[in-house]
């Protein structure tokens, strides 16, 4: 009895402190966190980590665009990131003349590198806890409406006033959902060029098939740089700019990773929902996901099918069929994995203690005995409105481009409409808006009219009581008639019918605008969910929001035994971890580590996803890996970690026990993506591409040695 008692208190300190769940704030780190993150090995200091006054490994870590990581790695703003993170950029620049996403591209030199107008990177230099400040002078018996306005008149005064202080750019998000708020003061740099991309043969290897999956081979890097004006300030694109001089980057490490070595991941992890209740998430298992899923493989079926046919159409559709197929993969893992770890049944277990704790408590007992159950009760009575709103993002947002196209004409309708408009403003915004080439070089029309036909059933049959056909299509016409005919007539459909419109317009010819099936099809798509779907929904989300902020704040003080991190929202975050194996399912192990020999024995000339560049093949029949050679004399490709990672740390900085780069964050493994609901150390892993594969192709395969020379390189 007593040995067995023994056994499981030394399991479950050995849980707690080989734990790698949490998303960290840098600069908040509490005791017990960084005593993990010391016992797993880290040697540099939380102040090496973050600092304000001085400069700290932060200072290297960049938001790329807003929807990924970066970091700096050279004293000349050089930076690197994801392959599938510059994408969209690499694929902006290719033709089928000069074909980057096919054949890779290397700038020998700084007047070769790219400009990406529309980008940006931003640095974070400070943040502040403004949890006091935003909430002094909130009455306790606020309305969730009258704290939500409160909320937003401080935060903007407290914006503005650290705006004028510091002439950079401010913003505060809500953690903890609404228990703490946090400033964060950011440079924003907006002149950042494309300095290089191996083929998408290495940079996408494996492509779908492989995306979220492991063993992977992919070499995910692509490679900017930041420029700057004289002053080494952010700056609009200039040739007088020069490539900017960070205040720190990140030295690398070519000796390469072992087993259990430390590893930190320092990045903008966008989205978890770690302190959903079991009703919510079991919504998102049988309702949600299965939607979204749904309408997804109708629009990839069309797009997979016309990439497979056509060279053109596989440029013009990549980043595009990219957009639409990751979540899609990850929705599917992440629903095998709640229901293999059977999440519902832990979510239930916390919330059974929760409610037996709080029994035994009269204080407790008063203030949550109707928690748990209010909260079911909106998110159920929220469903209905939720499904409507995941119909609009897949068919609105992802599905057919035209739905889009047509929104920026709903301006020059309105200003055709409103007598105050003089005709030369309106001869002024067709002359602005009339360059529309760099939408139609990209867009297929049969592949856009098969999208909406794919998807359109599904919709329809879930919006039938609404309508939403009524007068646009005839009683005799089939749905596939329908969307023939709209694409037919609708003037938005090509470059030549939307250019000879616009051709000597007429203010009276809004008329034809408006009356255009695709135009008005889009509208009313548009109007529904801003006159139904979304108000209906913001009242159950104000409600939903209140509770959820509860919720919070009582597990932290019901359940103190847990560990809690802010779920992630798009901030600067540190997560710890290790490089380790796992065991996905039964009978089966993974190592923590694949080589360029899997890369060829995955090799598949038949199929494009598993092609090898000549010249890689060549490198791996000479073993000319030089430098970045593994000890044992083999060239790593990528490692797994068990660092708690999400959508936004692609292109992470994977930082060893000392501080330098060690690999890119790029995936995490099929198994692991439940880890946004529900993280478990046992099987969740991030993958990381090795930094010496990085340094390997750009050296080795591209020639670009220079890239390579730029950086501070530690062998030893
Ligand atoms: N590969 C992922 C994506 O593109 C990013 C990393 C993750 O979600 O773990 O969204």
């Amino acid at each position: 009895m007593i040995k067995k008692f023994l056994l499981l208190i030394t399991l479950s300190i050995s849980l707690q402190a080989s734990s790698t769940e949490g998303m960290w704030v840098p600069g908040m780190i509490n005791k017990l966190v960084s005593g993990n993150m010391e016992s797993m090995g880290m040697k540099v200091s939380l102040d090496d980590l973050y600092a304000i006054n001085n400069s700290s490994i932060k200072d290297a870590v960049v938001h790329f665009n807003g929807g990924c990581t970066s970091v700096l790695v050279s004293d000349q703003g050089l930076l690197l990131t994801n392959h599938h993170c510059g994408y969209s950029r690499i694929q902006s620049h290719s033709s089928l003349e000069k074909n980057y996403l096919k054949d890779g591209f290397w700038a020998m030199s700084l007047t070769e590198e790219l400009s990406n107008p529309g980008m940006d990177a931003s640095i974070i230099k400070e943040i502040r806890d403004v949890t006091d400040l935003v909430l002094a002078d909130l009455s306790v018996d606020a309305s969730e409406a009258e704290r939500k306005e409160h909320l937003k008149k401080v935060s903007g005064e407290i914006i503005e006033k650290a705006k004028e202080e510091t002439g950079l750019d401010v913003y505060i998000k809500p953690f903890y959902h609404g228990n703490q708020y946090l400033l964060f003061i950011s440079e924003i740099f907006t002149d950042i060029r494309l300095v290089g991309a191996p083929p998408s043969s290495i940079g996408k290897y494996g492509f779908d098939t492989d995306n979220w999956v492991w063993p992977r081979h992919t070499g995910d890097f692509s490679v900017f740089r930041i420029y700057a004006n004289r002053e080494n300030k952010p700056a609009d694109f200039s040739e007088e700019n020069r490539p900017y001089q960070p205040k720190h980057f990140l030295p690398v490490n070519i000796q390469g990773v072992e087993e259990n070595d430390y590893t930190l991941v320092y990045g903008f992890p966008g989205t978890t929902e770690n302190y959903i209740t079991e009703v919510e998430t079991k919504n998102i298992l049988e309702t949600v996901n299965p939607l979204r899923l749904k309408m997804r493989e109708a629009s990839l079926s069309v797009i997979d099918e016309a990439m497979r046919k056509d060279e053109l159409t596989k440029i013009q559709y990549a980043a595009k069929q990219s957009r639409i197929s990751n979540a899609y993969k990850k929705w599917i893992g992440q629903t095998k994995g709640l229901v293999r770890h059977r999440v519902l049944d832990k979510k239930d277990s916390v919330e059974s203690l929760f409610t037996k704790r709080i029994n035994e408590n009269p204080d407790w007992k008063s203030s949550y005995s109707t928690l748990i159950a209010e909260m079911e009760e909106i998110e159920n009575a929220q469903l209905p409105l939720s499904v409507n709103r995941n119909y609009f993002i897949e068919f609105y947002y992802m599905g057919p481009e035209i739905f889009r196209f047509t929104e920026k004409y709903r301006e020059l309708a309105a200003m055709c409409k409103d007598e105050t408009i003089t005709d030369e403003a309106i001869d002024a915004w067709i002359a602005e808006h009339s360059d529309n080439s760099g939408y139609f070089k990209n867009y297929d029309t049969s592949i856009d009219g098969d999208i909406m036909k794919a998807q359109i059933e599904y919709f329809v049959e879930d919006q039938k009581p609404l309508d939403f056909l009524n007068n646009l299509k005839t009683d005799k016409e089939s749905l596939t008639e329908f969307v023939d005919r709209l694409y037919d007539e609708s003037i938005f459909n090509n470059e030549a019918s939307l250019n000879s419109f616009f051709d000597g317009f007429k203010r009276k010819n809004y008329k034809k605008i408006e009356a255009d099936p695709a135009y008005e099809f889009s509208l009313r798509l548009a109007k529904f969910y801003s006159d139904v779907t979304r108000p209906g929904l913001l009242l159950y989300v104000t409600k939903s929001d209140s509770l959820m902020r509860i919720w919070m704040d009582a597990q932290m003080k019901v359940l103190p035994e847990r560990t809690y991190s802010p779920d992630a929202n798009g901030t600067l975050r540190i997560t710890f971890g290790k490089v380790e194996g796992y065991e996905p399912f039964d009978g089966a192990e993974y190592a923590y580590y694949t080589t360029l020999e899997g890369v060829m024995e995955k090799e598949d000339p038949t199929n494009p996803e598993y092609n090898v560049p000549a010249r890689l093949k060549e490198l791996y029949q000479k073993k000319d890996y030089g430098r970045y050679a593994h000890s044992t004399g083999e060239m790593r490709v990528a490692f797994v970690a068990s660092n708690h990672t999400s959508g936004g740390n692609s292109g992470s900085p994977v930082i060893d026990a000392n501080g330098n780069l060690i690999g890119l964050n790029f995936d995490r493994t099929w198994e692991s993506t439940m880890s946004d609901i529900m993280f478990n150390p046992i099987i969740c892993r991030n993958i990381s591409v090795d930094i010496r594969y990085v340094l390997f192709i750009m050296d080795k395969y591209a020639g670009a040695k220079h890239l390579v020379d730029e950086m501070k390189l530690i062998s030893e």
